[in-house]
């Protein structure tokens, strides 16, 4: 017998505080499949990783009280979690704030406002084999 078990789908966990973006990228994401996992707050980020385990972490820069790269730094200094795509997302755009959000251990960068396709392309770039590739740059 053909083993017809659907995969379990793949979860993610958005760090978004923007309540408009949060919807978009839950749509988004729920709509090509994944499983979401989504808080506003970077102070509950590392409990969900812990609770949830998601192959990858949207990140928003931006958010109240701790910045998405200080929970990446946070994120990084655990040894059971150091190794999972964090896709940034920010609306910075001055020169040297890419090379900032990638040195705090983001493995991808996407600047707002993010375009569909970019973020599941982005998406399936961190969780494919690439990744090893693409973060060695
Ligand atoms: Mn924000």
């Amino acid at each position: 017998m053909p083993n017809l078990q659907p995969e379990a789908p793949t979860t993610i966990l958005i760090v978004e505080d923007n309540e408009l973006n949060l919807l978009l990228f839950h749509d988004v994401l729920e709509g090509a499949g994944y499983n979401v996992v989504s808080t506003r707050s970077g102070l509950e980020v590392i409990r969900l990783v812990h609770e949830h385990n998601p192959a990858l972490i949207l990140m928003d820069i931006q958010l109240p009280v701790v910045s998405g790269m200080e929970v990446t730094r946070r994120l990084r200094l655990d040894e059971t979690i150091d190794d999972m795509p964090i896709i940034a997302v920010t609306a910075y755009a001055m020169r040297g704030d890419k090379e900032r959000v990638l040195r705090s251990g983001c493995s991808a960068y996407l600047s707002k406002p993010v375009r569909v396709p970019e973020l599941l392309e982005a998406i399936r770039t961190q969780l494919s084999g690439d990744v090893a590739m693409a973060s060695a740059v």
